[in-house]
């Protein structure tokens, strides 16, 4: 380790974080600390995005999705008028110029992929348009009484078939994973389904999975149902294909098995040797940090190379599989 400029070798970095690090300090100059970073795998980059901040792609005859590199849009551009599907607040006004890329058109109905801030939070830019979401995030956008995210117009509960200018768009719910109010979108001339949140291809999921893990899990089949030849999840660096969503469900499938194996491998009391056995929060935990440890030392290696983010977010999922197999499918 260099005395100047702090700078460590890789080795000593994972070492001194545990597993989860990849970032490493390098690049020794004298003159303070310069970083550099492992490469995401190939699997996980995506087109360059254009000195604008955010790029148009056409996915479909009149379907374009706007992205920027970790959050996506889609419209489609009918004769009637413009349908948009979600507003990020970080995408800001991007929305507006990417759609005036395409079309004089104005934005005539809005569709809530749910009611998460962070995909919709710039809804209300879209005034005048309908706004269409299902029952469930009407319900929730009345509670939080949020205007930058107006209480939809039109609502549907388990499924909704919308046409508009020609176009034919099913929406559908399909019970709580990501979200109690996740719905799938399938713009069924264009052969694109946007289920934003739950897969994202190149990248492991989110932290944790999802709000229900078994849903979650059964989302992967319940997209794999529909025939679509781009997906669109909302994140991150690229679009997706039936083969993301398959890999996906492999991955999350090898942590489910990981942490089995650990559970069956990690024994309660040494876990939870030098703890204090009245203190039960504290013994609980020792247990399931040893459980979660365990799985993601199989999970990283099997696939820090094939997605992005392993590293990053491997330990929330074996903690979050881990709850789910105690708790809801009890092996
Ligand atoms: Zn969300």
């Amino acid at each position: 380790m260099c005395d100047d400029c702090h700078t460590i070798d890789r080795r000593t970095y994972l070492t001194a974080a545990g597993v989860g690090a990849t970032a490493l300090l390098a690049g020794c100059s004298g003159a303070g600390v310069q970083r550099e970073f492992d490469p995401i795998p190939g699997n996980a980059q995506g087109p360059a995005i254009p000195e604008t901040g955010y790029l148009v792609d056409q996915i479909g005859p009149r379907l374009h999705v706007i992205m920027d590199g970790t959050y996506q849009v889609v419209f489609l551009d009918t004769d009637e008028g413009v349908v948009l599907l979600d507003a990020p607040p970080s995408l800001g006004d991007k929305i507006q110029q990417g759609i005036a890329e395409v079309t004089d058109r104005p934005v005539t109905h809005f569709i809530y992929s749910h009611a998460h801030n962070d995909h919709v939070g710039n809804a209300a830019a879209f005034a005048g348009a309908t706004y269409i979401g299902n029952e469930r995030t009407a319900a929730l956008l009345d509670r939080y009484d949020d205007p930058n995210r107006p209480v939809p117009d039109e609502t549907w509960d388990e499924e909704e078939e919308l046409e508009i200018g020609g176009h034919t768009i099913q929406l559908s719910y399909r019970g709580q994973s990501h979200s109690d109010d996740t719905t799938y979108t399938y713009f069924e001339g264009q052969r694109a389904l946007v289920v934003i949140d739950i897969v994202y291809p190149g990248w492991v999921p989110f932290q944790g999975f999802a709000a229900y893990v078994p849903g979650f899990v059964d989302a992967h089949d319940h997209i794999l149902a529909y025939e679509f030849d781009t997906f669109v999840g909302g994140h991150l660096t690229r679009l997706g294909t039936r083969e993301d969503v398959r890999v996906q469900k492999q991955y999350v499938g090898d942590v489910f098995d990981a942490v089995r194996a650990a559970a069956r491998e990690v024994s309660f009391a040494e876990a939870t040797e030098g703890v204090n056995p009245a203190d039960r929060w504290a013994s609980t935990g020792a247990y399931f940090d040893a459980v979660t440890e365990n799985a993601v030392g199989r999970v990283v290696p099997a696939w820090e190379d094939r997605l992005g983010g392993v590293a990053a977010f491997a330990p929330s999922h074996c903690a979050a599989a881990f709850r789910a197999v105690r708790v809801d499918y009890g092996r």
